[in-house]
């Protein structure tokens, strides 16, 4: 995926199943996706955000 900022960063955290840290993705009945824990961009952007539900929560 892309950062949702809008810097283009590109996140994948998706891929790295093998590797700490990693994400438990859940998707609801009407196929919204939500991720645990929240994203934090360490370089670049620094973003901090949630995806609850198919959008974005930015952390302060
Ligand atoms: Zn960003």
């Amino acid at each position: 995926m892309r950062c949702p900022c809008g810097c283009a960063e590109r996140l994948e955290m998706m891929l790295l199943r093998e590797v700490k840290p990693r994400w438990d993705v859940s998707v609801d009945s009407h196929g919204h996706v939500s991720l645990s824990p929240s994203v934090w961009v360490r370089e670049g952007c620094r973003s901090h955000f949630w995806i609850r539900s198919g959008k974005i929560v930015w952390c302060d």
